[in-house]
C-alpha cells in the first residue's frame, strides 16, 4: 500500500473518464490482498480512500492541502496501527521464548530525545509478569529474582507497556526492550548492564514528522500537477533541517 500511488491511480482514471464505481472496486480490491493489515484496519482504509476518490470526482482530480493533509494522516494511523499490533505481538512470542531459558529480565532502550512522559521509564529494567512460572522449579534463583524485584522496585514489561505509560505500545513510541540474561542483572548495577549493551542506546530517534509529511504532500501535488503548491513544499522541506 502507498499514499502517493493511491491518489496516482485516482487521478488517473478521473483524466480517463473511468467510472467511479470501477476504480473503487479496484482499490477495494488492491486493499484486501494487502497481506500487511488486519480486517479492521483494512476497513478503515478503504474508508479513507473512498473518501479521497470521492473528493477528486467530484472536484476534477484535485485533491486541496486541508484533504491531503486529512488523508495522510488517516492512512498515517492506520499504518501506525499496524506497527504497534506487530510490535506486540514479537514482544510476546519474544518473552515466551525467553521464559523457556530462565530470561526474565528486559531492559528498555534509551533514546537522546525521547517523549517527555516517557523519559522517566527508559533505560531501566522491567520483569517479565510470569517471572514465577518461568523459574518455577529453580528455588535459589526464584528466591534471588523476588528479592532483587522488591530491593529495586522491578515494574512488570506487562504493565508499563498498558496504561498509562504505554511503552512501546503508543503510536510512534521508537522505544524497545531488549532481553538480559538473569545472572547478569542479579550480578551487575544497572549502570554497568547499560555499559554492556550500547545496542539498546539510539541517537537518532527523532524523525521529523512534519518533514515526512512535506514530502508525501509534495509527491501528491507533483501527481495531481499542482506545480505552484509542489514548490511551495519543497520550500517548507528545506526549512525543516
Ligand atoms: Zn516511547
Amino acid at each position: 500500500m502507498n499514499k502517493v500511488k493511491i491518489i496516482k491511480i485516482i487521478h488517473q482514471a478521473v483524466l480517463d473518464k473511468t467510472p467511479e464505481h470501477e476504480i473503487l472496486a479496484k482499490l477495494r480490491g488492491m486493499i484486501k490482498n494487502t497481506p500487511d493489515f488486519n480486517i479492521r484496519e483494512k476497513r478503515c482504509l478503504y474508508k479513507i480512500v473512498k473518501k479521497a476518490v470521492l473528493l477528486m470526482y467530484y472536484q476534477n482530480g484535485n485533491l486541496y492541502n486541508g484533504q491531503i493533509k486529512q488523508y495522510v494522516t488517516g492512512l498515517n494511523k492506520v499504518e501506525e496501527h499496524k506497527n504497534v499490533r506487530e510490535k506486540k505481538f514479537n514482544m510476546t512470542m519474544n518473552m515466551r521464548y525467553n521464559r523457556a531459558t530462565q530470561r526474565v529480565f528486559y531492559m528498555c532502550s534509551t533514546h537522546s530525545n525521547p517523549a517527555k512522559d516517557h523519559a522517566e521509564w527508559q533505560g531501566k529494567i522491567y520483569v517479565d509478569r510470569f517471572w514465577r512460572e518461568a523459574l518455577a522449579y529453580d528455588d535459589v534463583r526464584l528466591k534471588m529474582v523476588a528479592a532483587y524485584i522488591k530491593n529495586h522496585d522491578v515494574k512488570t514489561v506487562q504493565e508499563i507497556c498498558g496504561a498509562p505509560v504505554y511503552l512501546l505500545t503508543r503510536p510512534y513510541c521508537k522505544h524497545f526492550f531488549i532481553s538480559l540474561d538473569t545472572v547478569e542483572v542479579l550480578g551487575s548495577s544497572i549502570n554497568k548492564i547499560k555499559k554492556n549493551h550500547p545496542e539498546a542506546v539510539v541517537h537518532t530517534h527523532n524523525i521529523n514528522y512534519r518533514k515526512k509529511y512535506y514530502q508525501i504532500r509534495r509527491r501528491i501535488h507533483s501527481v495531481l500537477n499542482m506545480t505552484t503548491e509542489a514548490e511551495a513544499d519543497t520550500i517548507l522541506i528545506n526549512r525543516q533541517k
